[in-house]
This record gives C-alpha cells, structure tokens and sequence, in this order.
C-alpha cells in the first residue's frame, strides 16, 4: 500500500509520536514488536534499524552465543539481493553460493549437499519475490547437519510456506532458527525511511540481538558486548503500524494482479512465474523471463509501461565478491540474463493489469 491513501491516518500516528516526546524506546516500538510477532507466529521479534543490519545482528548473536565463528560458511542462494550476502561476510564469515530452481527461482535445496563442508554452518533461504523457500529436504539437511536456518524474509512479510507433516502452513519468518526482515519504503510492508526487524522464538538469541543492537547493553550503562545501535525511530514504528492494518488488503491486491497477469500473458516469448497452490506467495515482484530482455523492456518503455530487473548482476558477479566470481550457477546466471519485474506495486490495479498484459502478447519475435 503506498503512502497517498493512508495520509491522514499516518500524519495522526506521527503527530502522537510527536506530542509523546518519546522518539526512542517507546510504547510504538513495543507495540509494533507485539503485532510483528503475532502476525509472523513468533515469540520474539526486535525492530531495528534496516534489513541488513536485521541479518548482520543475528549472525552477531550466534557469535557471540558460539554458534558461529569467523571463517564458518553460510549457504545462501545465488539469485539474491547482495544484502544477503553482506550480512554474512560482515561478520567475517563466508556467504556460499548455492544454485537456484528454475520454477520458485529460490535456493534449490537439492544443490546444497554437494556444497557442504565441515566449515558451513548455517543456510539462508531468501524468500525472493515473495516466494517461500521452505521444503522437506532444507529440513532434512539443516537437521543431519546440525546447520542454523536464517531466513532472509525482506521480500515475503505474511507469505505462507506449506510444511508437512503440520498439513498446513506456516509463515515466514517463523520457518527457521532466526529471521531478518526489511521495512524499507518499496518492501510489501514499507515504512516512511528505513527500518527492520529480527524475529525468532529461540529467548536467548532474542535477547542476545536484543543487546546487541542497543550498544551491547543487557541493561542500563552495562555493556557485556561490544555492540551497534541499530535502533528503530518511534516514529517508524508508528507509521508502520498504521500500514500493518492495511497489510492483509495490500497482500491481496498483489496476488490478484499476479493471478490477472498469469491469466492474461499468453505470449509464447514470455516465461511467467509460477503460481503455487500448496503456499501463499506475497508477489514483492511480478517476475517474467524473456530471452530478448532488451527489446522486450524498451517495447514495452514506448508502449508507456515501466519495468525492472531484479536481478541483473547476481552477488557472485559483483566487483566486491571477486573470490566468489568462479562459482558455477547456470539457473542464476540464466535468470541474471532473462528476468523482468512487471508493475506490480500500488496503484497498479487489475485493468491496468489486463492492459500490460495485452501490450505484452503483441511483442513479435525479431
Ligand atoms: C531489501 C532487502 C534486504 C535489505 O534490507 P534493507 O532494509 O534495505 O537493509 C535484504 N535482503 C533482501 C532479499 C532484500 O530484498
């Protein structure tokens, strides 16, 4: 939901915040830890500054907890934001990348075996695109392995993982040992600047994370870690959870665009996500693969519909990960090459829908 038609209700939330004098460490604050717990079906959840420090701050926890070490390995999936991967390696530790499928575009659980060592220690499923990435083989693996399970739930707020054996579904966030979560503005749900949050139900990360992020102090002037302030404003969690109450509406309008365009998009030279009937994908992006990524987007520039890629350069690949670049992961590479983020974000509505689609089907092979 964007911001425009929920002004009046955020300028309240803002100006309670202000008239309280209490920018920090206040009662919206808790508040909202509250209702991101209940809603992601964990005990814990910490808000905090932004969604890489949410990722940094919990593999800091399970170093300071001697989880981790510095020099462990953590799996994580090739097609990814970098973000995922600064957590990992800001921590002295090594991000591992590991291929994708071609149908959820997510960590495919089937390649991590062959990657594991002695040195891994934990596994980052990132719900990209809104997507869960949850099956019985990550299970199987992070047991035998005794890895941590450290979802990067930044794209997939409220998402819906099926889980066997429950039958039934669970939501992310709640799926593994600890989460980091985003709320920067374009996330599903965006605050007005950057925040984040940690979730998890284990009390002695939580509290660990909880220190951490308040300057390693478990309580007043006493510090028993070296840490960081990643604090979250007041005012961030105010309007944040003026826009929680709009989250279930915003969800819903994402996936009957997904559903409209699924329906709609017949061109045989457009690849269209998969739609998944055992989870509830949460649609952050509307991703298609076309082979001819340049015509396609600058076709569909002059028929006035904007587009992106997500994303176009995989973490491997970027100047800042060069010990990684000789890592071989044909899926990611393949979507690096193919894929496009169609407009899915507030206010693109169904009709709009229906006419991108119908611009999409008169785009002609060369
Ligand atoms: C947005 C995002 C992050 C980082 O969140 P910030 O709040 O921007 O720091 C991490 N991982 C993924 C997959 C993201 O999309």
């Amino acid at each position: 939901m964007a911001n425009a038609p929920i002004m009046e209700e955020l300028k309240d939330a803002a100006c309670q915040v202000i008239a309280s004098g209490r920018y920090l460490h206040g009662e919206q604050t808790a508040l909202l830890e509250q209702e991101m717990a209940m809603l992601c079906q964990v005990k814990y959840c910490i808000a905090v500054s932004n969604g890489l420090d949410a990722l940094r701050l919990v593999i800091r926890a399970y170093k300071e907890m001697g989880v981790l070490h510095e020099g462990d390995k953590v799996i994580v999936p090739g097609n990814t934001y970098v973000a995922s991967l600064l957590a990992v390696s800001d921590n002295g530790l090594e991000p591992c990348p590991c291929d994708v499928r071609e149908d959820t575009m997510n960590l495919d659980t089937c390649k991590i075996e062959p990657l594991l060592t002695p040195q891994v220690k934990a596994v980052m499923p990132v719900h990209l695109y809104g997507t869960p990435c949850w099956d019985e083989q990550l299970i199987d693996i992070a047991k035998r392995y005794n890895l941590k399970i450290i979802e990067d739930n930044a794209q997939a707020v409220a998402a819906q993982a099926s889980v066997a054996g429950l039958n039934g579904t669970k939501v992310t966030g709640s799926l593994g040992h600890a989460t980091g979560m985003s709320f920067y503005p374009t996330k599903n749900l965006g605050a007005l600047g950057d925040t984040g949050c940690v979730l998890t139900s284990d009390e002695q990360l939580a509290s660990t994370v909880r220190a951490l992020a308040n300057y390693g102090a478990d309580r007043r002037y006493h510090n028993i870690y070296k840490g960081l302030n990643c604090r979250i404003d007041e005012i961030q969690a105010a309007m944040l959870r003026v826009k929680l109450k709009h989250l279930g509406q915003e969800t819903q309008r994402r996936m009957m665009i997904a559903r409209t365009y699924n329906e709609h998009i017949t061109n045989p030279l457009v690849t269209r996500p998969a739609i998944f009937d055992d989870m509830q994908q949460v649609w952050h992006q509307y991703v298609v693969r076309v082979k001819e990524r340049d015509r396609f987007m600058s076709y569909l520039k002059q028929n006035g519909v904007g587009t992106d890629i997500h994303y176009a350069t995989p973490p491997h690949r970027q100047p800042c990960y060069s010990e990684l670049a000789s890592c071989k992961l044909p899926v990611t590479e393949m979507l690096a090459r193919e894929v496009v983020s169609l407009p899915i974000a507030y206010p693109i509505s169904q009709q709009d829908a229906i006419e991108i689609s119908n611009i999409i089907n008169d785009f002609k092979a060369k």
